[in-house]
């Protein structure tokens, strides 16, 4: 049986990319026998509010999409990601880091998602409240099969350099906490849009360094778009699940809109996971 998660950010209202998102997750599930878990993503929490969250989870309800377990909040977990952070350090893969954007620019740090030159990694700073903690990836080409995109290579220390595990404000990473979760949860299918393709390779490198043999499967699937170039934004108001609920619209209009945005191309054959 598969483990698959929806995992929203309470940094906004729900809107048709993420019914888009939900559709994947509870298809699949449903067609595999598998078991979808609901995590709420409020690692970053300067732009995470609980009114967010209250507004998601009753629009999820809304729209039909049943949760196989009571939602799980990244704020409550802050032990299960120092342990974890403890391996990581045990195993002396972590190091403190006391650079700023502005510093990593000026060091030379490039690329589309500003690449970390390892300014720090051998300094040995020590651990202070006001240091960010990064994790050293190792030099290799991660190759992973995603289910709808097909075969990928990325070589994830030349996308991003060592990545960040905790910023210099104490907020754990997207990166960090989502790999942390997956592996202590047990979701061996991860099911979301092209735009998290990019992260895939780190996070298999990630969780193999926390200790997962098997990485879970991925299955990044195409995105809402505003116009051509864009994909849709939180602020996109009329695509919010609110606005549309307030304007009548029936919650299986809403569904039929998510299906009729994309065109749903769904993997053939049953899927195989690592687990
Ligand atoms: N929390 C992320 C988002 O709302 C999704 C994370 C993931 O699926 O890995 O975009």
């Amino acid at each position: 049986m598969i483990t698959t998660r929806f995992a929203p950010a309470p940094t906004g209202h729900l809107h048709i990319g993420h019914v888009v998102n939900a559709l994947y997750v509870w298809e699949t599930a449903r067609r595999e026998g598998g078991r979808v878990l609901l995590r709420i993503e409020d690692h970053d929490r300067q732009r995470s509010r609980p009114d967010y969250e209250a507004s998601i989870l009753e629009d999820l309800a809304w729209l039909g999409f049943t949760a196989d377990a009571p939602p799980v909040r990244q704020s409550d977990r802050t032990d299960i990601y120092e342990r974890a952070l403890g391996r990581l350090r045990h195993a002396g893969l972590v190091y403190a880091c006391e650079c700023s954007r502005r510093d990593i620019i000026d060091a030379g740090g490039s690329g589309a998602e500003l690449r970390y030159p390892g300014t720090c990694s051998s300094k040995g700073l020590a651990e202070t409240g006001d240091r960010a903690i990064r994790v050293r990836l190792p030099p290799s080409e991660e190759a992973f099969g995603d289910l709808l995109a097909g075969p990928q290579r990325q070589v994830p220390s030349d996308q991003c350099g060592d990545l960040l595990v905790r910023d210099r404000h104490g907020n754990w990473t997207y990166q960090f906490a989502v790999t942390v979760d997956d592996y202590d949860q047990g979701v061996d299918l991860v099911i979301r849009g092209l735009d998290l393709l990019h992260s895939t390779g780190r996070q298999i490198q990630l969780s193999r360094m926390l200790g997962r043999t098997e990485p879970p499967r991925f299955m990044h699937h195409p995105l809402v778009m505003s116009t051509p170039e864009q994909k849709l934004s939180k602020s996109d108001g009329a695509s919010g699940i609110r606005q549309l609920r307030a304007a009548g619209m029936p919650p299986e209009d809403v569904v039929a809109a998510a299906h009729a945005a994309v065109n749903f191309p769904l993997p053939n054959s049953k899927i195989q996971t690592n687990s």
